[in-house]
């Protein structure tokens, strides 16, 4: 086990310890509380607890006045106030936890010793019907001796410490390892008794937990900037984007200021693009169902293809692009001379996502890749695989999230009759993807086993201005389409030669990509992302004029630019600018009209100078080219 690994697993040692000491401290503040369950999960642990328990008053050794508790109508659950108190109960109870014990018992003592909770019952048949050990764990004071026969002489009940129904995986010393401020109870939910609705419902209580108290802070600051990040809050306030009733779940519409930002992506990734020889193609977004027949993707994507029926004959909306691309090639009668063909073409695809899963931008109907296919010879993958790897790198460090990524290498897993190609076209292309991750120095780590049936692949994540992993491009060998096409390109012995196709996505989804910005730049664009550039504020009426003549200046150099007339007052315009996150406002007044320059200033530096007209131009035509 490496380090990493290690301390992942102390961690969710520590999750579960805590799970125990939730349920010791409301057991302790609500002895009619009925413990059930309760893991360590991803940012903490929780406990479900039955708070309203039907009691034999009899059986639990009650009498009858606490048993009358149980019956009232109310229920005896904890409320959002009660919270603080239960995790104020933990921080005192942690300090006599001094280790923890262990017992394996037989069914029947089992049964004996948790008689009065059904929900520990069915767990005990259940464990015990597949023949797996018993085992309960105490945790207290290190001295105390927790033994079947002091549990029966005290009739099951401890005088110090608690234990539970439990397979382990504890921290050893909680009172030493756990850092009182790196924990905290969070909040409280209904669950059904393991997650069925048939089953009654019972009280959450959920905690959060990590190493340090810093790192517990961190993950506080990044949900709650999550929350203000949200693509769908922000893209409505900042009219990005909408979605209509009318149109239909998961297939968003793009403002105009939304479209602005797509369409500085879109241009840029064909700026890289061209420059590498590939070629603009268009094709059609319905096509007959035998093409994906032949692709394979009608299988693949089964009912969530889109339905399309003309007057006499179906089409399929279209789910991928690459077998359209495959046609284009198709139709020319390549020569190895001509090899590599690359096409680019951003393209929407359809696929009908149930509706419950659909969300903002990131969850859609209609996905809209920036997708590109590239046909090959073998001995060509390493240096066009390469090609991409660079474009990859530079579109990246450009919006900023090169700073924390990783690839993965997908390869074939062993056993190799899972994977359509022969061993040597697999080997090739294989050494050609590690190459080529090498020479471009890339963070990869190769994993066995997940390459795609048709080829590896190298798929690169990367982290946002939360740390939150995004799997967006993806550059995939595929020695399948070419083969289900039966593409070919003349060689020099004027036979007939198999390419390789490279799929390869640079944004991944526009639609997803556009998302994850919005959120990674919390809405405050670099200038060439912005969709308002530059907003030109005139102080009073009388330098509208001059304004609006400027604005057409900046429009013509293709400067995206607003001109705010409105009759708010000139100190409202400044702070809507702001709010709008505008990268420049450009202040108009009778001291700058005389001079012959403009008042500008920056959203993150503030008043910068006031530049002429040309050097205005300069300044921004040289930030919007550079992406800075
Ligand atoms: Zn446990
Ligand atoms: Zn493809």
């Amino acid at each position: 086990m490496n380090s990493e690994d290690k301390s992942a697993e102390m961690l969710s040692y520590k999750r579960h310890t805590l799970a125990h000491l939730l349920a010791a401290s409301v057991k302790e503040l609500y002895p009619l509380a009925m413990p059930t369950l309760g893991p360590a999960i991803d940012n903490g642990f929780y406990y479900d607890f039955d708070f309203d328990y039907k009691i034999d008053a009899d059986k639990r050794g009650l009498n009858a006045d606490d048993a009358d508790l149980n019956t009232s109508k109310k229920s005896n659950a904890p409320k959002e106030d009660d919270l603080a108190k239960i995790e104020k109960s933990m921080k005192k109870l942690l300090a006599t936890w001094e280790g923890f014990k262990h017992l394996e018992i037989s069914k029947e003592e089992a049964t004996e010793i948790f008689a009065d909770n059904e929900y520990k019952l069915e767990l005990i048949n259940e464990i015990a019907d597949k023949g797996e050990k018993i085992t309960i764990y105490y945790s207290g004071p290190k001295d105390f001796d927790f033994s079947i026969e002091s549990l029966k002489s005290n009739d099951y009940k401890l005088p110090t410490g608690f234990f539970d129904l439990c397979r382990g995986g504890h921290l050893e010393n909680p009172s030493k390892e756990i850092e009182i401020d790196s924990f905290k109870i969070s909040r409280i939910a209904g669950a059904y008794w393991r997650g069925d609705e048939k089953n009654k419902m019972l009280t959450r209580i959920y905690g959060l937990a990590f190493n340090t108290k810093e790192e517990l802070e961190k993950y506080e600051w990044t949900v709650e900037e999550a929350k203000k990040r949200d693509h769908k809050k922000l893209g409505k306030e900042l009219k990005l984007f909408t979605t209509s009733s009318l149109i239909g779940a998961g297939l968003p519409l793009l403002q105009p200021k939304g479209m602005a930002i797509r369409k500085a992506v879109e241009d840029y990734l064909w700026e890289l693009h061209k420059q590498k020889g590939y070629d603009r193609v268009w094709t059609p977004h319905i096509a007959k169902e035998e093409l994906y027949v032949t692709s394979g993707h009608a299988a693949k994507f089964g009912d969530e293809l889109f339905r399309v029926q003309g007057k006499d004959e179906s089409f399929i909306m279209k789910p991928m692009n690459c077998p359209h691309h495959m046609q284009i090639f198709a139709d020319n009668q390549f020569s190895y001379r001509d090899m590599p063909v690359r096409y680019f073409e951003p393209a929407t695809v359809y696929r009908d996502e149930k509706t419950g899963q659909l969300a903002g931008l990131t969850r859609v109907r209609s996905i809209t890749q920036d997708d590109g296919h590239l046909f090959c010879r073998t001995t060509q993958i390493e240096e066009e695989v390469s090609t991409i790897v660079g474009i990859i790198k530079e579109f990246y460090t450009t919006v900023g999230l090169m700073s924390d990524y990783w690839v993965r290498l997908s390869l074939r897993g062993d056993d190799k009759s899972a994977y359509l190609g022969t061993d040597e076209v697999w080997e090739k292309a294989e050494g050609a993807l590690e190459r080529a991750a090498k020479e471009n120095n890339l963070n990869y780590k190769p994993v066995r086993g997940e390459a795609a049936f048709y080829g590896p692949k190298l798929d690169f994540m990367f982290k946002d201005a939360l740390g939150r992993e995004w799997q967006l491009a993806t550059i995939q060998c595929d020695f399948n389409l070419p083969e289900r096409f039966d593409l070919f390109f003349t060689n020099e012995k004027g036979e007939k030669e198999r390419p390789v196709v490279i799929h390869r996505a640079i944004s991944g989804s526009l639609e997803r990509f556009l998302g994850i910005i919005i959120e990674h730049f919390a809405g405050a664009f670099p200038t060439w992302l912005a969709p308002v550039q530059v907003k030109i504020i005139p102080v009073r009426e009388n330098h509208i004029e001059h304004a609006k003549k400027l604005a057409t200046v900046l429009r013509s150099k293709d400067i995206r630019v607003e001109c705010d007339i409105s009759d708010e007052g000139f100190g409202k315009k400044v702070r809507a600018a702001k709010v709008d996150m505008i990268p420049y406002t450009v202040i108009i007044g009778d001291k700058d009209i005389e001079a012959g320059v403009v008042t500008l200033e920056n959203r993150d530096k503030g008043k910068i100078g006031t530049p002429t007209q040309e050097e205005l131009l300069a300044i921004l035509i040289e930030e919007i080219r550079n992406k800075k």
